[in-house]
């Protein structure tokens, strides 16, 4: 793409990405960035981990300082929604009226928390977590109460239940599936969870649901559960998911089916538009059919992708998908996309609190679940990566060196590419 226009929706982790990788690839056009939070571009994993039991310093989060968008020329215009898109005049419309013009248009416009709609869900002291702010409100809770109940078994309320006992409150959590992470993780690594947050003393009542949020003078004061029990707390965390931001595309008519609609390059279903991160719902090669996930990996490895292509690369995004979670001393990192599994083999022992789940599908590596592992969870980036062939055998047995395994395979494909180029130059 010669000297042009990019406009990128969105300033967190992905579209925050883009414009620096597109500067990094040598892009001399004109960059911007429109967003709809205020300040710089800031990490979010730190908010349901540290950042709950420090003093908040925002500049701590800031992903880089004010000066280095104005120091390479990247234009951030934060705290203004855009509202419309002008696919026609290649425009987009923010919601005081102004218009910018693009050449190629990368929608990073991320997932909002999924809200609970049951009686008294908007009271005082009901708090949800995606930005920075939210974490600043919920911080100050922590500070003023005693006791909390976290609506949600997944990472962020597992995260934010961590925090709290950390913080010394009292902490129920209460999730309407049987176990925790059950959508993202195994049976095995599952169970750990549960019982390592029960043994830092929370209350985890599973296969429960919400009937009521309990309110007194207009704040929260615990919940109703559907089998009629109450639980009191000072405070009540709600963390039951996200939804993407689809609707900018939508009304754009641009394609969209739980995220918006891109090929193997991220292209959306017009070519001048590309989305990436948590909005984008693309073909991975590592899943089944078109994948929305929510990492920063996602969102880092997607916004170098098009950045890449649009300045001259033929990149198909196919990264090996990471994600990881901090609770208490465990360290959780998740290498592939694991649901599907018909096969798991533990390497290592739980009650070590140090273990790998490797998952597979007729007899295929799909990923790994690893555990205060960290060397595990390397290797099955690289096996994934490289697509090397490992046998749930070999992954049970401690003794079995998977990093030695990666680098014969690499040597082997290597010099068999190496002899097929010179078979075909002599042909
Ligand atoms: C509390 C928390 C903890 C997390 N922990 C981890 C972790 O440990 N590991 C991990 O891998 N991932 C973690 N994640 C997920 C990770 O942060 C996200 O996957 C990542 O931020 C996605 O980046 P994104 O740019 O796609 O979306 P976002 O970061 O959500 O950014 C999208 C931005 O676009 C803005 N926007 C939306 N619509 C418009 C519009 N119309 N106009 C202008 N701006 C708009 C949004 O307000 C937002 O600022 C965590 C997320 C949260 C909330």
């Amino acid at each position: 793409m010669s000297r042009s226009q990019v406009v990128v929706i969105g300033s967190g982790q992905a579209g925050f990405e883009a414009a620096v990788s597109l500067r990094g690839h040598g892009f001399d056009g004109t960059i911007s960035v429109i967003g709809d939070e205020s300040g710089v571009p800031y990490q979010r994993p730190p908010l349901s981990k540290a950042y709950l039991h420090c003093e908040p310093d925002r500049d701590s989060l800031a992903l880089r300082p004010a000066s280095y968008f104005a120091e390479h020329n990247i234009e951030l215009r934060c705290g203004k929604p855009v509202v419309r898109l002008h696919r026609s005049d290649r425009k987009v419309e923010l919601v005081d009226g102004s218009t910018v013009e693009y050449d190629h248009l990368i929608l990073a416009t991320g997932a909002r928390n999924r809200r609970l709609s049951l009686p008294g869900a908007d009271a005082a002291g009901v708090h949800y977590l995606r930005t920075a702010t939210e974490a600043e409100n919920l911080t100050a809770q922590m500070k003023s109460c005693s006791s909390l109940v976290v609506i949600g078994a997944g990472f962020i309320g597992l995260e934010v239940a961590a925090a709290a006992r950390k913080n010394g409150l009292t902490v129920t959590v209460v999730e309407a599936m049987a176990r925790p992470m059950a959508r993202a993780l195994t049976e095995t690594t599952s169970r750990f969870f549960s019982d390592l947050h029960t043994t830092h003393g929370v209350d985890l009542r599973l296969s429960t649901g919400i009937e009521r949020i309990l309110v007194a003078d207009g704040h929260a004061r615990g919940v109703v559960t559907t089998d009629g029990t109450t639980i009191s707390a000072d405070a009540v965390v709600v963390g039951i998911g996200v939804v993407p931001n689809v609707e900018l595309a939508e009304h754009a008519g641009l394609e969209v089916a739980n995220g918006i609609v891109v090929d193997a390059y991220l292209r959306t279903s017009d070519a001048r538009i590309s989305a990436i991160g948590d909005c984008a719902a693309f073909p991975s090669v590592h899943g089944d059919a078109l994948v929305r996930l929510e990492s920063v990996q996602n969102a880092v490895d997607q916004a170098r992708c098009v950045a890449a292509q649009l300045t001259g690369a033929d990149a198909v995004y196919h990264s090996v998908p990471w994600f990881w979670s901090e609770q208490y001393e465990a360290k959780l990192q998740i290498a592939g996309l694991t649901t599907g599994t018909d096969t798991s083999v533990v390497r290592g022992a739980t009650s070590d609190g140090a273990f790998s789940v490797f998952c597979f599908r007729q007899g295929r590596l799909l990923g790994v679940e690893s555990v205060n592992k960290p060397r595990d969870h390397m290797a099955a980036r690289k096996m994934l990566a490289c697509g090397m062939r490992l046998s749930p055998e070999q992954a049970a047995d401690q003794s079995f060196d998977l990093k030695s395994a990666i680098t014969l395979h690499n040597s082997r494909t290597e010099a068999s590419t190496e002899s097929r180029s010179s078979l075909s130059s002599v042909g």
